[in-house]
């Protein structure tokens, strides 16, 4: 006979944040200026992943935060179940391959079926049907899995010099992350950061540059690797990162798809630090808070927050309001496979609520912005 022994890792961790990050120019929107509800039509779409991020991991950061994210003020709200084609529980290349391109596929595999054939992902439907732009924003390498599932083709998400490859063959009109070295630092003794240039690129190394940039087509790599934590030093970028790559898509008149990824809040799950998870899932929803705002002034943009998976399979087994301050404990430190939250808003919100699949954001948003 078989028994299933559950371990459980009683790794309990007080959590008290001081919360000096609260102090931010991306203060948090209110309810009067938040894009209103299905009047309007979508032109633009910002899908935002935290990685990682299950619903404890919002709970939590509602506590610490005293009630304060952005990203739970919508009545807009669904659940996705995240199974891959091979598992139970999904890793994060199969998992942006079934967001982005509405196709289930195999654990490790970026952009392709389980048969190893390649899928086109919306952003490179929405720029061949509607001329619409699009880029994408995270805080790990931009050629780790979640922003690579979106541009890249790849049987394995590790071969990162191959996935950047396919940045420089498909163009995404902005990205903004780590991974230089990918770019420059190569087998093939390839710079391709002057093969983007020498494409129309301007690409920086730095916030400071990214700001000051002219162009239409942006590559911001700024880091070698990933980005460090928010509290080691990455401060504002995503936030900042998400306005900059909004302000040079909204040229473009046709619209535009953003991608903005949280890619850290899965790191703090797999090392089973509560306080980790939630600096980076209250940073991430700083940057759903500068979504918002240029929603509430564009009033045809359809955003959408939401996961790729839970990481850590965390709870919350204490707390307290008047501290912000919350218990957690973990139960594993890979994925789980649970649902996870999905907050939409803007034209087009209603269409993601209830459950559903993560192979139907792709359906989704091609019925919402009434691509044929
Ligand atoms: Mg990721
Ligand atoms: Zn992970």
């Amino acid at each position: 006979m078989k028994h299933n022994i559950m371990k459980t890792r009683l790794g309990i961790t007080v959590l008290l944040l001081v919360i000096g990050f609260f102090v931010s120019s991306y203060s948090v929107v209110c309810d009067d200026n938040k894009p209103k509800g299905p009047e309007g039509r979508a032109k633009n779409v910002i899908l935002m992943i935290g990685d990682g991020m299950g619903i404890t991991q919002v709970s939590g950061t509602m506590t610490v935060s005293g009630n304060k994210l952005n990203m739970t003020t919508t009545k807009n709200i669904g659940f996705a179940r995240t199974q891959s084609y091979d598992n139970y529980v999904t890793d994060s290349a199969a998992g942006g391959t079934a967001i982005a391109s509405g196709k289930k596929t195999r654990n490790g595999m970026i952009g392709m079926g389980p048969d190893s054939i390649n899928v086109e992902p919306i952003t490179e439907l929405l720029r061949r049907k509607k001329k619409m732009s699009y880029g994408l924003v995270s805080t790990s390498a931009v050629t780790h899995a979640t922003p690579a599932s979106f541009v890249a083709h790849n049987i394995n998400r590790n071969d990162y010099e191959g996935i950047a490859l396919d940045f420089v063959r498909y163009q995404p009109d902005v990205f903004i992350g780590g991974g230089k070295s990918n770019f420059v630092k190569r087998r093939d003794q390839r710079n391709l950061v002057k093969v983007l240039e020498n494409d129309g690129y301007e690409v920086v190394f730095t916030m400071e540059d990214l700001l000051k940039v002219k162009t239409e087509k942006v590559a911001g790599l700024l880091a070698d690797g990933h980005l460090p934590r928010y509290s080691e030093g990455r401060d504002y970028m995503l936030a900042e990162a998400t306005n900059a790559a909004l302000g040079i898509l909204s040229r473009n008149d046709n619209g535009f798809f953003l991608m903005v990824e949280g890619s850290q809040i899965d790191w703090g799950g797999h090392d089973n630090n509560p306080q980790y998870v939630i600096e980076e899932t209250y940073d991430f929803d700083l940057a759903v808070g500068v979504a918002l705002q240029f929603a509430a002034r564009d009033k045809n943009t359809l955003i959408i927050v939401t996961a790729d998976h839970e990481t850590g399979g965390m709870a919350l087994t204490g707390g307290n309001l008047e501290d912000r301050s919350v218990l957690a404990s973990f139960s594993t430190n890979g994925h789980t496979g649970v649902v996870v939250p999905v907050f939409s808003f803007g034209p087009g919100a209603e269409n993601f609520t209830g459950f559903f699949d993560n192979t139907e954001y792709y359906v989704k948003i091609k019925e919402t912005l009434r691509v044929r």
